[in-house]
C-alpha cells in the first residue's frame, strides 16, 4: 500500500494513493475485505495502548484494511501525516472535542457552524463541564478577547454553514498556538483541496466525507487529519475506545468516489459560479453568497485561501413568507435538483433554512451576533449544494420556481 503523497500531482495522488494491485491476488480495484478480526501470530497485546502505527491487522474497530486505504488517501490529498476515519462527520467532531477537552478546559467554536456541531457544543460539551464561548471567528478582535488561560482549542468552520462566511484561518491557528491551544477546522464545504491547511497552520482537519470526499451521495462517513502524535490520540479515544468507526464497506465506496475527487471539485466550483452569476442577476434574488463571487464581502481573503471555491451557494430571496412559498413551489416543481438536506454530491440539492427556526434551535446567538448572521442570510436563505449536472439544466431548474 502506498502510504503518504509520493506523487507530483493531486490527480495521481487521488487514484494511487492508499491504494496498489492486491498483493494476493493481482486485483487491480482494491478488494473489499469485511473481516471484523484478523488471524494473528502475536501471542499477546490486546491493549489499544500497544497499537503503534505498524501493528498488523488484530480488530478492525482499531483499523481495517478498507479503512486504511481511505485514511491514507485522504492525508495523502490534505498533505498531512495521517488521518482517522469515523462513522459520520458528527463523529469526526465529536472526537477532536473529547479527545482534547475535559472537565475544567475552554473551547472557543464559532457562532455559526455546521447545527449538529453547534448543538453538541452548545448542548453536550458544558454537561460535561467544558466552558464553551460561541465567537464570531470572522472577527479576530473577539475571538482574541474570548481567550482564557484555560482555552485548549478553537474549533472554526470556514466556509461556514450556511451563510458561507469565512475565517482567516492562519490568523487563527497563530492565536490558538500564541495562546497553548489546538486549532481544528471543518473543512466539509472547502474539501481536502480547497485549503491548504498545513500551511494555514490548522492542527486538525475535519470533513464530514458523507459530503465532496465521498460525492455520490450513499455513504455516510467522517474524518480527522492532522500529525501522526495527534491522530493516534484520536485514534485510541475515538475509535478504540468510543467506537465510531467507519465500516470497511463505507470506506470501500468513500475511497472509490474519493478518486475523481480534483476533477469533481473543478466541475463542482465552474458550475457553481455560473449558477451563482445567474442568480445574482435574478430581479427576485436579494442576495448571492459564494467566495468566488466578487460580491462575497471576504472575495479578498477568500482569493488567498481558497484555491477552489467549492460548490456551496446561499441565496436570499425575501421575507420568511417568501421562501417558504418558493420552498414549497421547488418541492412541486423542480426537475434536476432535489429538494433535500446534504451536499456535495453528483446530485444538486437545495433546502430552504428560515433564520428565525435556526436561531432558536441551533445558533442561539446573542444580538449582535444575530445582526450579523441577518446582514448574510435576512429572514432565511436557501442552501444550493451545485453538483455536477450542466449549468444551464441547473439554471433552466431555477427559473421555473424564482
Ligand atoms: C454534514 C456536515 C457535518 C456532519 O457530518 P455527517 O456526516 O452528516 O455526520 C459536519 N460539518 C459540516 C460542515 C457538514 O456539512
Amino acid at each position: 500500500m502506498t502510504k503518504g503523497n509520493v506523487f507530483q500531482g493531486i490527480q495521481t495522488t487521488a487514484i494511487h494513493a492508499g491504494e496498489g494491485p492486491d498483493p494476493a491476488t493481482g486485483a487491480s480495484a482494491p478488494p473489499l475485505h469485511m473481516s471484523s478480526t484478523f488471524v494473528t501470530d502475536d501471542v499477546a497485546g490486546f491493549s489499544a495502548h500497544d497499537l503503534t502505527p505498524d501493528s498488523p491487522y488484530l480488530y478492525a474497530r482499531w483499523t481495517n484494511p478498507n479503512v486504511a486505504s481511505l485514511e491514507a488517501k485522504i492525508a495523502a490529498l490534505q498533505g498531512t501525516e495521517a488521518c482517522l476515519c469515523t462513522a459520520s462527520g458528527m463523529a469526526a467532531a465529536t472526537a477532536i472535542f473529547l479527545t482534547f477537552l475535559s472537565a475544567g478546559d475552554h473551547v472557543i467554536v464559532s457562532d455559526v457552524s455546521y447545527a449538529g456541531v453547534a448543538e453538541l457544543a452548545r448542548d453536550t460539551l458544558p454537561r460535561l463541564g467544558i466552558d464553551v464561548s460561541t465567537v464570531n471567528l470572522s472577527d479576530l478582535a473577539a475571538v482574541a478577547d474570548a481567550i482564557r488561560p484555560n482555552t485548549r482549542l478553537i474549533h472554526s468552520e470556514s466556509p461556514v454553514n450556511p451563510i458561507l462566511r469565512l475565517t482567516d484561518l492562519a490568523a487563527i491557528s497563530r492565536l490558538a498556538h500564541d495562546n497553548g491551544a489546538l486549532h481544528s477546522c471543518d473543512a466539509t464545504f472547502a474539501s481536502p483541496l480547497g485549503m491548504d491547511t498545513v500551511a494555514l497552520g490548522i492542527d486538525l482537519v475535519m470533513h464530514s466525507i458523507t459530503k465532496y470526499i465521498g460525492g455520490h451521495g450513499d455513504a455516510v462517513g467522517g474524518a480527522v487529519a492532522g500529525r501522526a502524535e495527534l491522530i493516534s490520540k484520536i485514534r485510541l479515544e475515538a475509535a478504540i475506545h468510543h467506537g465510531g468507526i467507519l465500516s470497511p464497506f463505507n470506506a470501500w465506496l468513500i475511497g472509490r468516489g474519493m478518486a475523481t475527487l480534483p476533477l469533481r471539485m473543478k466541475a463542482h466550483a465552474a458550475g457553481a459560479q455560473a449558477v451563482a452569476e445567474w442568480l445574482e442577476a435574478h430581479p427576485n434574488v436579494v442576495r448571492v453568497m459564494y467566495p468566488g463571487l466578487p460580491s462575497h464581502p471576504q472575495a479578498e481573503l477568500a482569493q488567498a485561501q481558497m484555491s477552489n471555491m467549492s460548490g456551496m451557494i446561499s441565496f436570499q430571496v425575501g421575507d420568511a413568507a417568501a421562501g417558504a412559498a418558493i420552498a414549497q413551489d421547488m418541492i412541486e416543481k423542480l426537475r434536476v435538483i432535489h429538494y433535500a438536506v446534504s451536499l456535495g454530491h453528483h446530485r444538486s440539492l437545495i433546502f430552504w433554512m428560515e433564520t428565525a427556526g435556526l436561531m432558536g434551535s441551533s445558533f442561539r446567538l446573542t444580538a449582535a451576533q444575530e445582526e450579523n448572521y441577518r446582514s448574510y442570510a435576512g429572514d432565511g436563505i436557501f442552501r444550493l449544494s451545485v453538483g455536477l449536472e450542466d449549468a444551464e439544466d441547473l439554471i433552466a431548474d431555477l427559473d421555473r420556481v424564482l
